[in-house]
């Protein structure tokens, strides 16, 4: 401890204004204690022709991903109360994963809270996303912090899908627009391994590949469960892509090629 800085801010989850601790996201004993990364602006991905032959320089980072969200207090319940079933959780995930893009798992991990750790996974979106979150979605902060409460209102549904995380994704709530025709969706994307999650408002009950996992609000308690989850790649920092290495190439150099053909 001590490495991050306190800074003054409205926490997160009760909305009190007062000094704001360091949240890892994911929690910190999920692998994050000491993740070195590299930060890539957005933006920084479309000003080059190919990210792969020429990566964005991005900082390197080193030690845990996080944000300061929360209050101490805010932060300590958040450990005690959902960070060891959302751990149970992380482990299964951790040892199905494979060396492979666009694999269909099938597993069982056993004895899973779900409840609990849909509350953590709803804490992660707080945490990313700005104190906005507190005044648009209030049901959100209200679903964390009230460790008995099963109610998360029907337009927000989380997805889940397994991932090595090529790139760590944290995308913050933003209007996806579907070019091909279906309705935009409104959606934040944390990705980091083993899981990806989106949360969406007011969007549809499926997206292709992810699993919708918004039920697990109703399970309280423990139980076994049975799951086929795709795992899916994250090369580009953008929500929603799960295009393979080899597809994000090909389709550069295609556009690199229909650029050059059109002296645009
Ligand atoms: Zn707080």
């Amino acid at each position: 401890m001590g490495r991050h800085k306190m800074i003054s801010g409205k926490c997160r989850l009760c909305g009190e204004k007062t000094m704001l601790s360091f949240e890892h996201v994911p929690p910190k004993t999920t692998f994050n204690s000491n993740t070195k990364y590299a930060s890539v602006a957005f933006e920084d991905y479309f000003k080059n022709e190919n990210p792969f032959k020429n990566p964005p320089k991005g900082k390197i980072k080193q030690g845990g991903i996080g944000f300061n969200s929360f209050c101490k207090k805010c932060n300590s319940f958040l450990g005690s109360e959902y960070v060891p079933a959302y751990k149970r959780w992380v482990t299964g995930g951790f040892e199905i994963l494979l060396d492979r893009e666009f694999y269909l798992h099938k597993y069982t991990i056993k004895q899973i809270e779900p409840l609990k750790i849909m509350k953590q996974i709803i804490s992660m979106f707080l945490a990313i996303n700005g104190d906005f979150y507190l005044d648009a979605y209030p049901e959100l902060s209200e679903f964390v912090s009230n460790k008995e409460t099963r109610t998360l209102p029907d337009k927000f549904k989380v997805f889940a899908y397994l991932t090595r995380a090529e790139n760590i994704r944290y995308v913050n709530h933003m209007v996806k627009a579907d070019f091909k025709g279906g309705q935009p969706i409104n959606c934040s994307e944390i990705a980091f391994p083993p899981y990806g999650y989106v949360l969406t408002i007011d969007s549809e009950d499926k997206i292709k590949y992810l699993n919708n996992i918004t039920s697990f609000k109703n399970y309280d308690g423990a139980l076994d469960l049975n799951f086929s989850m795709f795992q899916l790649s994250t090369y580009m920092s953008i929500p929603l892509d799960y295009r393979t290495k080899t597809e994000v190439e090909s389709q550069i150099e295609d556009s690199i090629n229909f650029i050059k053909k059109n002296n645009m």
